[in-house]
């Protein structure tokens, strides 16, 4: 990977494929499309009145047994997990799946046809990033039937996967991270299913997995669990850096009353506004950061994180605001001077919405300011660090 992050990508032109529907027995076409950015994997009837389309997204879900099946109001698409997963690993990101039947022809059971296809249309890079589901806890799901799905952090999609026969005998074991590359080779031609449905399932989920998923006697109904934890997670988490942010007022400074204060300028403004200040002492300011910041460019190639430093000088910036209120002069200038117990958590990546919180804790004279910092992302300590200020006349 040699580009800062990875940009989504779309077929290079329509490509067609024909076959016979599993249950119906019928002819079928499918005919894959190039679409624009964000538009995800659709499904497209083109056999029905108004020929409507349904995305390939966890809250279409309908049935799951045997395959995977999504549908809105009365309009089904049956078995689109050994499209979607081809269309995952191969690396579309976006993309109409035509079809004249209410299923994808389904070939010899495996997904060489969909790699095929998708050869023949192409690729086409487009100019957005892709969207990713980092892995920072480990999830889990379990059912009934023996299937144990674990989802880890990793920097990469991973899948190890323990399937075994009746009886718990015939047990094969496959550990392979999902690249487009090692689909082709492993798992497309082969009936070695298990890995192949995972990864169609998962990409119901509608973004990039970065994490190993450990899985043992896994099926439709427990990958699909796992799916809906992922997009519950990820809903938690927009949630959470959108509501958060949102409060104003006359309790906070925006960007530019907090521009006024500190003399720092993009990309070296590591605030966005103060949301809430209590009492003279404490405030929480809020840093949205983004894909654009300079720094995630080298920190690091293909594997974006913030910085733990610039994390620290975030605090600095939110701790300066509390202790201009206090001075309530500009006459002064404070010099960050130390930082003591300093602890870098868990990473921040681009999308995450940092709250900045300090607390003046000693103010020494007029010369001497300390202060307790720690930055919060989605519910969780990142980092913390308590700092030292000393003031000088300008
Ligand atoms: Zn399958």
């Amino acid at each position: 990977m040699a580009s800062t992050f990875e940009f989504q990508q779309t077929v290079g032109k329509t490509a067609s494929l024909s076959g016979t529907s599993l249950h119906t027995g019928e002819k079928v076409s499918l005919k894959l499309q190039p679409a624009p950015v964000d538009h995800g994997i659709k499904f497209k009837r083109k056999d029905l009145q108004d020929e409507p389309t349904i995305d390939a997204r966890i809250d279409n879900l309908k049935t799951v047994e045997r395959a995977t099946t999504i549908g809105e109001g009365p309009m089904r698409v049956h078995t689109v997990e050994h499209v979607l997963a081809a269309l995952s690993a191969m690396g579309v990101d976006n993309a109409i799946v035509e079809m004249d039947a209410n299923e994808p022809p389904i070939g010899d059971g495996s997904a060489q046809p969909y790699v095929d296809l998708i050869k023949k249309a192409g690729m086409t890079v487009q100019e957005e990033p892709r969207k990713f589901f980092d892995v920072r806890e480990p999830m889990y799901v379990e059912s009934k039937t023996g299937a144990l799905l674990v989802l880890l952090p990793d920097e990469k999609f991973r899948i190890s996967c323990t399937q075994a026969g009746p009886n718990n005998r015939f047990t094969q074991y496959l550990s392979m991270e999902v690249t487009a590359a090692a689909f082709e080779r492993e798992i497309a031609p082969a009936r070695r299913h298990k890995v192949l449905d995972i990864i169609g399932d998962l990409a119901l989920v509608g973004r990039r997995i970065r994490g190993h998923v450990v899985a043992a006697k896994p099926g439709h109904s427990a990958n699909a669990d796992l799916a809906r934890a992922v997009a519950r997670e990820q809903t938690r988490r927009s949630a959470l850096s959108v509501t958060r942010a949102v409060p104003r007022g006359d309790s906070g400074f925006d960007t530019d009353e907090v521009m006024q204060i500190l003399p720092h300028r993009f990309p070296f403004l590591m605030v966005d506004r103060i949301i809430s200040f209590e009492g003279e002492t404490k405030c929480i300011g809020i840093k949205t950061v983004t894909i654009n910041e300079p720094f995630f460019q080298g920190h690091f190639p293909g594997h974006p994180v913030m910085p733990g430093v610039m994390q620290v000088e975030a605090m600095a910036q939110v701790a300066s605001i509390l202790l201009f209120k206090l001075a309530k002069t500009t006459s002064r200038i404070g010099y960050f001077m130390s930082a003591d117990g300093v602890k870098f958590r868990k990473p921040v990546l681009p999308g995450d919405t940092i709250f900045i919180h300090a607390e003046l804790t000693k103010s020494r004279g007029e010369r001497l300011a300390k202060a307790k910092c720690h930055c919060v992302v989605n519910d969780a300590v990142v980092s913390e660090g308590e700092l030292m200020f000393t003031f000088v006349d300008k």
